[in-house]
């Protein structure tokens, strides 16, 4: 991946994917370059971006990518104009109806921009645990410091840390694939390549 100011190799559109002999390609001519190396079926054009709103009546307008990658069709939805907010993937079988990753991310951004891990506390303005659950994504927040995305937001670790602090309770960590397996995907797949 590169930046997406690069334009692509053969149309000359903006181009986000990398390939040896080729130089940078737009996912277009990259999803047709892998039909035609692998026999995979054409994919269409990803459905225009989405406007999804949250519980606090904020909006989020997610891009999609669909193409084909090693392992299976990606599908990607992605929080524009916002460093790092919410990003959703699907992996479907190589051969899968390309609808069914695309419906998987627009599901799982219903499902998670629909909910909050955090709100302000009516008493303190603070952050604090909506419920018992919080979900989010690593990131690096700059070359040397680490922080975590919840409900969109960037986070340092030490703030999410304050929002659960609950003397006494016990926790649970789970670190989660950021990739959603469209239903009767083979895992197998995940570590061959075509
Ligand atoms: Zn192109």
């Amino acid at each position: 991946m590169a930046a997406e100011s690069a334009e692509c190799s053969w149309c000359g559109r903006p181009a986000r994917i990398s390939l040896n002999t080729v130089g940078m390609l737009c996912d277009a001519c990259w999803n047709s370059w892998m039909c035609d190396r692998t026999g995979r079926d054409p994919l269409p054009p990803p459905p225009p971006p989405e406007r999804f709103v949250d519980p606090d009546g904020r909006p989020h307008v997610l891009a999609y990518r669909l193409t084909h990658g090693a392992t299976g069709i990606d599908a990607e939805l992605t929080e524009v104009d916002v460093e790092d907010g919410y990003i959703f993937r699907a992996l479907a079988d190589p051969h899968a109806d390309p609808q069914r990753a695309l419906d998987h991310v627009r599901e799982s951004a219903r499902r998670e921009i629909g909910r909050q891990y955090l709100r302000r506390s009516p008493f303190t303005s603070e952050m604090t645990i909506a419920d018992r659950e919080v979900r989010g994504r690593i990131i690096w927040r700059s070359r040397d410091e680490m922080g975590v995305v919840v409900d969109g937001r960037q986070m340092t670790w030490n703030e999410l840390g304050q929002a659960i602090q609950n003397e006494g309770w016990n926790f649970t960590i789970t670190a989660d694939e950021p990739v959603g397996l469209v239903n009767d995907y083979d895992p197998a797949l995940m570590s061959e390549s075509d």
